[in-house]
């Protein structure tokens, strides 16, 4: 489902120039949980937003869902994310001025679907919401606000669920329902689910870890226990 092939990134700033990811490769297949793990700095967020297709890489080619993102342009990318791409941040990124709901609606209207307010209610439902969907983001806690962002993320029921810290800002207890609902909904669904993480639990909860080091591939794990418990 995703092909990360000799993968570069370096950023420009004024005259200096930084490489935080340097020949990446790596095959993830459909339905597995992938975790990407390393130090601050190591390029984890970056090598995400790559694979989603928010950025370009440098050099390299990535290909999602059997397309090639480095040929496309911007708006054809930004099709694909709608199409096909889940992404749940760490801040939760919810539109303030949209109530719960409409946030959950917006990626279905995108897809130019009609009457899509049901569907948008039942995912609320999912993620254990339904007496909040009228709510503001800045009416609900930490929390539910990712609720919210995994209902919006799973709304176009995505081939690849993209995550990065989804439990970083909640406490440990809102963290392990977010964790469950994420792995239920990538066993539910089949969702393919690439997410970075320091959190070493929720890694283990995988069935693979990479490892970043120094804009490098360090190390990639299968995980065979959890393989064979989903
Ligand atoms: P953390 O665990 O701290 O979130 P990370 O592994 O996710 O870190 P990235 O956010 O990918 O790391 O950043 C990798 C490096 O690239 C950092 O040194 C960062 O300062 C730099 N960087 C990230 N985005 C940009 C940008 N848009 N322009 C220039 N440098 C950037």
């Amino acid at each position: 489902i995703l092909l990360v092939n000799h993968v570069t990134k370096v950023y420009q700033s004024g005259n200096k120039s930084l490489t935080v990811l340097n020949d990446i490769s790596f095959e993830i297949k459909p339905g597995s949980s992938v975790a990407i793990v390393g130090p601050s700095g190591s390029g984890k967020t970056t090598l995400l937003g790559l694979c989603a297709g928010l950025d370009g890489a440098s050099s390299g080619n990535i290909v999602l869902n059997g397309q090639s993102l480095d040929s496309l342009s911007e708006d054809e990318r930004a099709a694909i994310r709608n199409k096909h791409v889940g992404f749940i941040f760490q801040s939760f990124n919810l539109l303030p001025t949209l109530t719960a709901l409409e946030n959950v609606m917006v990626p279905l209207e995108l897809l130019g679907m009609k009457n899509v307010k049901p569907q948008a209610i039942d995912l609320l439902e999912k993620v254990g919401l339904k007496e909040r969907i009228n709510h503001y983001p800045t009416q609900l806690s930490g929390g539910e606000q990712q609720r919210v962002s995994i209902a919006r993320a799973f709304a176009n029921q995505p081939k690849v669920l993209f995550a990065d810290e989804p439990t970083g800002n909640l406490d440990e207890e809102t963290g392990a329902k977010i964790e469950d609902l994420i792995f239920n909904l990538n066993k539910e669904l089949g969702t393919t689910l690439v997410m970075v993480t320091h959190d070493g639990e929720l890694a283990n909860k995988t069935n693979r870890i990479l490892k970043l080091k120094g804009g490098k591939l360090a190390e990639d794990t299968q995980q065979e226990a959890s393989l064979s418990n989903s």
